[in-house]
């Protein structure tokens, strides 16, 4: 048998492209935040002595996770801090998702489920949302090893209510069930309520979106205890050490800054609007979004012609060459001026047709 034969084979997650930003080029492609972290962040980077560099960090990031569960009003021990919430994510999956009945999430959503069940070999299957992009929580009423759901979903950017997430919940007592908010802060309804009644809820968040952090990689998860003992102790058969020492200083100085948090979020959101009336007006239909950025259908034009051309005019926006979703763009919500030159680009392209 061949070495080759021993070497486990994955089609990875692609990730959007990350061009290097020079010039006039405005990426809207990967939902990062057009503004900087708080400002607290950047005088804990100055306090930071460099020493704390020579010690092996706190193995459960407990600081931050300390501040996580005072902001959410939880205990220490229902919080898991991660590297991103894909690196939370994936110990879920390794994690929850041991059984051998499938684990059900809908066929259009964070593209990186199924590459983890493919990796960890879990059993999955995918549940397909409706006409209009709604996830019907009558699917998840069946045998199951688990449910994923991101609320609000990517890359639709629809938000489900609470009733929806505890209608899954209460059908499913005998499953973890995932609630991925990586987007909640944009105008999602957090299932952070339902913790308490749900021990087999597990709710993951990212700082790379609402705190500005993608560069920092920080994620985590709130849950009762013993699913937080559950992954620290595969986390602790892995690495111990996920969370460097700044990231972790870095991450508590964010939280600390709620009313530049909500400003920066306000923006967003108002900018949001702001752009989905002018690709209204230029003849787009958006779906309702409660996510930092839009998920657009031209009536005429084709998606991936204008993501081509917006390139062209070094402006990135994400096109999923994909069933049912080909002819959208996923355009991120950056700053005003930046929507403002990608509306006249587009109104620009748009008159020549
Ligand atoms: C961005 C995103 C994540 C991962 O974010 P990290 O940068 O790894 O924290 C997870 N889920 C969804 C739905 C996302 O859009």
């Amino acid at each position: 048998m061949p070495y080759t034969d021993n070497i486990r084979k994955v089609t990875p997650y692609v990730p959007g492209e990350q061009p290097k930003v020079t010039g006039d080029l405005i990426k809207l492609n990967t939902n990062e935040n057009p503004y900087p972290p708080s400002p607290k962040v950047k005088q804990a980077i100055e306090a930071l002595p460099v020493e704390t560099m020579r010690l092996y960090p706190d193995v459960t990031a407990a600081p931050l996770a300390k501040a996580l569960a005072a902001y959410h009003g939880l205990k220490e021990e229902q919080v898991f801090v991660g590297v991103g919430s894909d690196d939370v994510l994936a110990t879920c999956f390794l994690t929850f998702f041991a059984g051998k009945k499938p684990v059900l999430f809908p066929d259009i959503t964070y593209s990186f489920y199924d590459v983890w069940a493919e990796l960890y070999r879990i059993p999955y299957e995918t549940l397909p949302l409706t006409e209009d992009f709604r996830i019907r929580a009558d699917d998840y009423k069946r045998e199951n090893g688990g449910i994923v759901i991101a609320n609000p979903n990517a890359p639709t950017s629809i938000a489900q209510p609470l009733p929806f997430i505890e209608e899954i919940l209460t059908e499913n007592h005998d499953s973890i069930v995932i609630v991925d908010e990586a987007y909640v802060d944009f105008g999602g309804e957090t299932a952070l309520p339902l913790l308490k009644k749900y021990k087999n809820l597990v709710i993951t968040r990212t700082f790379s979106k609402s705190r500005s952090f993608a560069g920092m990689r920080i994620g985590y998860a709130m849950a009762d205890e013993t699913l937080i003992e559950a992954l620290n102790n595969v986390k602790f058969s892995i690495n111990s050490y996920t969370m460097n020492c700044t990231a972790i200083a870095y991450g508590v100085a964010s939280v600390d800054d709620e009313p530049y948090f909500k400003k920066t979020i306000a923006k967003i959101v108002a900018t949001r609007e702001k752009t989905a009336e002018a690709l209204r007006e230029l003849g787009f239909t958006c779906l309702p979004s409660s996510a930092n950025f839009l998920f657009a259908s031209h009536k005429n034009v084709p998606a991936e012609e204008i993501f081509t051309y917006l390139k062209s005019r070094n402006i990135y926006v994400r096109f999923f060459k994909k069933p049912r979703i080909d002819n959208y763009l996923r355009i991120t919500i950056g700053t005003d001026a930046q929507m403002e030159r990608l509306i006249a680009e587009l109104r620009g392209f748009l008159e020549t047709k």
